[in-house]
């Protein structure tokens, strides 16, 4: 088992993850559906077991999408539950938005869209802060959109944003060494 399973990546975001067919439990006043990708269906299907006049669906590409959700629950009273149907890189930048909008994480509901292998995913790189949007999954590696350094995309995702952190493949070995903060080492025991 790789640390994986304990990491900040959201279950439903891991290689392999389940896919819930089920419709969430609606335990909120309000509802945002959001959907990506070819989810239509499934929006439909939320959408016709909600109560029309409190419920609002939101359809579009992801950065669309992200904007229209941020801007409905500018206006949303408490209670309300926000529905993300989508493909893991999308839903992690929507879930993003609904947690900075205030949400807490159970009234949030992600079901995953099956979708193809790899999925667009936004990186973050810890050496020039740059974001790069790229077909990706964890482990693999991409070029930095912004200083070209050869990233890996690591098993930590940023809830406030909803980007996986990269960091150069080879940086222990191509950074020289620390200096010593301390006289010796410490023998381990
Ligand atoms: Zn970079």
């Amino acid at each position: 088992m790789s640390q994986i399973a304990f990491s900040s990546v959201p279950a439903w975001a891991r290689p392999g993850g389940p896919i819930e067919a089920t419709s969430p439990v609606p335990t909120g006043s309000s509802y945002v559906l959001v959907g990506v990708g070819d989810v239509a269906e499934t929006l439909a299907r939320w959408e016709s077991a909600l109560p029309p006049q409190v419920t609002t669906r939101i359809h579009g590409d992801t950065d669309t999408a992200a904007a229209q959700l941020g801007s409905a629950l500018t206006e949303a009273v408490v209670g309300v539950r926000v529905w993300i149907a989508a493909d893991a890189g999308s839903a992690l930048t929507l879930r993003a938005v609904a947690l900075g909008a205030g949400l807490e994480d159970d009234e949030i509901t992600v079901v995953p869209a099956a979708s193809a292998a790899e999925v667009t995913v936004e990186v973050f790189c810890a050496h020039c802060r740059s974001v790069t949007r790229t077909a990706a999954a964890i482990d693999d590696v991409v070029a930095c959109a912004g200083c070209r350094r050869d990233l890996l995309v690591y098993h930590h995702v940023s809830r406030r944003t909803g980007h996986y952190l990269g960091f150069m493949i080879d940086a222990e070995t191509a950074q020289s060494p620390c200096p010593a903060n301390e006289p010796h080492e410490e023998p381990v025991s």
